[in-house]
């Protein structure tokens, strides 16, 4: 009886260690950079990054039930199926997902629409959990809000250029708020789930308008969900890729 409670104490044991050793490495992984494999089992592998917060954390602009299907189905296809092709693609093996985005062009064509498409799913998704948090109606400072200020006359002069190309949009895909390599910000759409790091630019924010992004909750009404997304936009975050850009 002793023998079976010390077991049952040190297994215990064993997993939360392993548990917190996990978390620990995730988030340190994930703080580095959104595309940055987390718990991969295998070198070049790519894993499905954490949400890094409650799935109800953005109630009640974003819902918890579509957070959680959007994050642990959709985004969880995505990386099954880039690891997939990944695997079957030695050329392919160990390079990030930026790389192969940004190099679309040089990759074999039997696996460039699964990267196009699933490599894109994964990078646009993890940008996207990254940069939403409730912000109690804060909008950019510093750099950004210069930048954004001067190239679209001013914060209400940017959202309304950003919801257009979100509501234009036809059918699947993302509208962005970009930067190329002179530091000049751009809005743009893209269709599915292309990402404009194979455009030659770097996404700064992203909204997602696939309607598995918000059917649930606002079924139609792309534009009412186009509306609440301001208010779950994580600012710091769209500073800080703006301040790491390159310039
Ligand atoms: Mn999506």
């Amino acid at each position: 009886m002793r023998m079976q409670n010390e077991i049952v104490t040190l297994t215990r044991r064993e997993a939360i260690l392993r548990t917190a050793l996990v978390t620990a490495t995730a988030a340190a992984a994930y703080g580095s950079s959104p595309f940055t494999a987390v718990g991969a089992d295998a070198p070049g592998a790519f894993a499905l990054p954490p949400l890094g917060y409650a799935l109800d954390a953005l109630e009640p602009y974003i819902d918890a039930q579509t957070m959680q299907i959007h994050h642990d189905k959709h985004h969880a296809a995505y990386v099954t199926n880039l690891n997939k092709a990944v695997a079957a693609t030695p050329s392919l093996a160990g390079k990030s997902i930026e790389s192969l985005l940004r190099t679309l062009d040089s990759i074999p064509e039997g696996v460039r629409a699964t990267v196009r498409n699933h490599g894109g799913g994964h990078a646009n998704h993890a940008l996207f959990w990254q940069q939403l948090r409730k912000n109690n109606g804060r909008g950019p400072s510093g750099e950004l809000a210069k930048a954004i200020d001067s190239t679209f006359g001013g914060f209400d002069g940017f959202r309304s250029k950003f919801s257009e190309a979100a509501t234009k949009q036809f059918g699947s895909g993302w509208a962005w708020l970009t930067v190329s390599e002179n530091k000049r910000l751009a809005i743009e759409s893209t269709p599915n789930q292309d990402s404009p790091l194979s455009q030659g630019r770097t996404p700064l924010l992203g909204i997602d308008v696939w309607e598995h992004a918000y059917y649930l909750k606002y079924q139609n009404r792309r534009p009412d969900y186009i509306t609440a997304f301001y208010q779950v936009i994580d600012w710091d975050v769209v500073a800080d890729r703006f301040s790491k850009s390159a310039g």
